[in-house]
């Protein structure tokens, strides 16, 4: 029998996203923490599991107060700025935060805009979401030139804008006033959809490496309660350590936790999920030592590369983009040849590197002596 499927046409022609996944020594291509969990946060975790697993027959916590109350706390303590666990969403990665935001916000007919280079799932959440995707440029320095963000928020009236901050592959985070002047810019620029009164856009700012930025750069988190048109996102896969555990959430205003509890899928987290983020929330001492020990190695090898005559791009983030090479690609297969695996993303030219242990970022360097 022949037979042809259904196959939606947004989708014919692609191939699943994904980083490509070796086994390799020294693994510095998708922005890990290098550090696995210590002992006393594995006997936290196993003894969670196992009270979870004690009621594995029920359904979880659908609304799973205690870990927003959680996230709530630790977000105050990180930020400075305190909001309510009913201000706070959470869903399996930042990556499923950001569909669920999408689903709800934007969709057939609606724009997402974003500013590129920036993160390469974008384009396909809008794409997954039915939306129509428009990327502005950024600066040659990676930044964002707020005046001609505001023709293009103006012309393309976006249901969401998503902003990267640092931004992933570049490092780079927005200033206050470059964040300030897009929010100001999308408070009527949404869609007509009809109302009465004009809607924004709403503006997201994806934390997902905010707490590896260096001292003075600011959150977006002090601005939430001045714009209920921005949702910030974070998530545990990287600072916690815990990318493996699959736990990404947002906070926002109420009415914008509201509209994302619609369309999430009843008991999207599970409750061995929700048990072991607590308990590695409730570590978040050691694990706050462990970045600002990455901070200090980031730009360490920040300034071992200038030495060498590499641009690095000033990286707020876990990972520093570096160039330029004619050929990249020699380059990072050079270094997957002598065990280190990197990322080879970004503008042509430019490589990604993630900051591993001291003795990872020792090999990385070494290979890189000789790749070059
Ligand atoms: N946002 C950015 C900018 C990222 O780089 C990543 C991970 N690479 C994510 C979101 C998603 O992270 P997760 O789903 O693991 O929370």
């Amino acid at each position: 029998m022949v037979t042809r499927l259904p196959i939606r046409a947004e989708f014919a022609d692609e191939a699943p996203y994904g980083a490509p996944q070796l086994d390799v020594p020294v693994t510095l291509n998708v922005n890990e923490n290098p550090y696995p969990p210590d002992a006393e946060l594995l006997a936290d975790i196993a003894a969670a599991a196992r009270d979870a697993a004690l009621r594995l027959n029920r359904y979880p916590d659908r609304d799973f107060m205690a870990l927003r109350q959680d996230l709530a706390d630790y977000l105050a303590e990180e930020s400075g700025v305190r909001v309510s666990a009913a201000q706070i969403w959470a869903a399996n990665g930042s990556n499923e935060v950001m569909l669920h935001l999408l689903q709800a916000f934007a969709g057939p007919g609606r724009c997402v805009l974003s500013f590129a280079p920036t993160y390469s799932m974008y384009p396909e959440y809008a794409r997954d979401t039915f939306s129509r995707w428009v990327v502005g440029p950024r600066r040659e320095d990676f930044t964002i030139d707020v005046n001609s963000a505001r023709q293009t928020i103006t012309r393309e009236r976006p249901a969401v804008i998503l902003l990267a901050s640092p931004n992933n592959p570049t490092g780079t985070a927005l200033s206050r006033s470059e964040l300030e002047g897009i929010l100001d810019a999308a408070v009527a620029s949404g869609p007509d959809d009809g109302g009465s009164e004009q809607a924004s856009s709403l503006v997201v700012v994806d934390e997902a490496y905010a707490e590896f930025r260096r001292d003075g750069a600011p959150s977006a988190m002090e601005l939430l309660a001045q714009y209920p048109h921005m949702v910030v996102t974070r998530t545990m896969s990287k600072a916690f350590g815990a990318a493996g555990l699959r736990l990404g959430y947002l906070a926002a205003s109420q009415e914008v936790v509201d509209a994302v509890t619609v369309v999430r899928l009843p008991y999207h987290l599970s409750a061995v999920t929700q048990a072991v983020a607590r308990a590695a929330l409730a570590h978040r001492a050691p694990l706050r030592r462990q970045v600002a020990e990455i901070r200090v190695a980031r730009d360490a090898l920040a300034q071992e590369l200038r030495v060498r005559g590499l641009r690095v791009a000033p990286s707020d983030a876990n990972y520093l983009l570096f160039g330029t090479f004619p050929d990249r690609h020699a380059v990072w297969q050079a270094l997957l040849e002598r065990g280190v695996l990197i990322r080879e993303v970004g503008p042509e030219g430019w490589l990604r590197v993630s900051i591993g242990t001291p003795e990872e970022n020792a090999a990385f360097l070494v290979a890189l002596g000789e790749a070059m």
